[in-house]
């Protein structure tokens, strides 16, 4: 008998679902806010200028395809470190390993946890981004959730959060925070907030597991550092899962890093072994080619000073089209209003559609959204915010 034969099919990714029917759709007029990735006024998502000017000066000079070192790349270790911890955090505190996106250090932080600090169990906010309790089951770890986001569905339900967090855990539990730009809702915790949060983890013990995949997108690349190292303020062990996907565009090139900071440089050099042993198991060493464009142009001071330009203009589209969205609604007989869209950070927002009425936004109007009502803000068309904003009226 076949071994395979009797495997059930799994359910289809419900995001990239979306996007293979907007491509089917041939309506004329139509608009994708389901993916997860920026676009530009043209719709597209651009290789930056300044990845292009790395990849051309690596053409020329890069001298071999060898392996990496399992922990990746040394410049670009370093300067993860700096956009992360900025450049008086003590450097022999920090182990940073490159690693194949944000996905791939959620996972070699999860195979760390899980072998290393067992029994801990990692709790969730609720909503998270999907592949959180995926990515940690996978490595074998409890995962529970805490309270996040209000019933009001648009704003930070931070008693019931810290209820949650003071209550069902136990002291060694990790604990997953969106490091800013909260995916899928857009809320994030304020300054204040935030050492509230910081100052609760210490006392109780808990590991803090900072997801960081949009530095640079809610309030510019040091002030979304804010929270992050406010939690470092109190807390003398932390891991920070970052991602390069999305501020450098480098979506399909994998660049990520996991950042473990511990309470002495011996203990911190103790770790990266045990990382380096989870990478090993996993895929070995990670790729070369997106680390060494981070690394290319952060070494060089024209090239960065492009980056932040870029990246700046990026973060500002995004405000500018969420101004004009809520603009656009005001106008709207009878139309609810969106002014909370003005509060939330990064590309997401959770826009308060049901599912059925982001069916019929899709049915109706060739308007595509995720059945959670998360928008992509980047993904709208400036000139057709009329036509957007009274589709989504004509639903509500
Ligand atoms: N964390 C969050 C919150 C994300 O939204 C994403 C990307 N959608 C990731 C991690 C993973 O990023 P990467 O594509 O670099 O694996």
């Amino acid at each position: 008998a076949h071994r395979f034969d009797s495997i059930p099919m799994a359910a289809p990714d419900a995001i990239l679902g979306i996007s293979e029917a907007f491509a089917a759709d041939a309506r004329a007029e139509k608009m994708n806010l389901s993916v997860g990735v920026y676009k530009d006024a043209q719709g597209v998502t651009p290789v930056m200028k300044c990845v292009k000017a790395a990849e051309q000066k690596l053409l020329e000079t890069e001298q071999t395809k060898s392996y990496l070192p399992i922990d990746g790349l040394p410049d670009y270790r370093h300067a993860v470190r700096e956009m992360l911890l900025g450049d008086e955090f003590p450097a022999d505190r920090a182990a940073v390993v490159q690693t194949p996106g944000g996905t791939g250090a959620l996972r070699v932080a999860g195979d760390f946890l899980a072998t290393q600090c067992a029994p801990t169990r990692v709790f969730l906010p609720n909503p998270t981004w999907a592949n959180h309790s995926a990515i940690m089951r996978a490595a074998g770890l409890g995962v529970e959730t805490y309270s996040y986001l209000g019933a009001d569905r648009r704003s930070l339900d931070f008693e019931a959060m810290i209820a949650d967090l003071s209550e069902k855990t136990r002291p060694g539990d990790a604990v997953l925070l969106h490091a800013c730009c909260h995916n899928p809702t857009g809320v994030d915790p304020t300054a204040a907030q935030w050492q509230q949060i910081a100052n609760l983890l210490a006392t109780r013990g808990l590991i803090p597991l900072l997801d960081f995949a949009y530095q640079g997108f809610g309030d510019g690349l040091e002030a979304d550092a804010a929270g992050l190292r406010t939690v470092l303020e109190h807390c003398d062990e932390a891991i920070v899962c970052s991602s390069y996907s999305k501020n450098f565009g480098l979506y399909s090139e994998r660049v990520g890093a996991v950042t473990l900071i511990a309470g002495s440089p011996a203990a911190t050099a103790t770790a990266l072994s045990q990382l380096k042993i989870v990478v090993r198991a996993n895929y070995s060493n990670p790729p070369r080619h997106g680390g060494s464009i981070v690394a290319t142009v952060l070494a060089d001071p024209e090239l960065t000073r492009m980056w932040k330009a870029e990246l700046e203009e990026y973060r500002l589209r995004i405000t500018r089209l969420r101004e004009l969205f809520v603009a656009g609604m005001k106008e709207q007989p009878g139309a609810p209003d969106f002014s909370f869209l003005l509060n939330q950070k990064g590309m997401f927002s959770y826009s308060g559609l049901t599912a059925m009425q982001a069916d019929e936004l899709r049915t109706q109007h060739g308007v595509y959204v995720v059945g959670s009502g998360r928008i992509n803000v980047a993904g709208i068309n400036e000139q057709k915010v009329d036509w957007l904003c009274r589709a989504v009226a004509d639903v509500m």
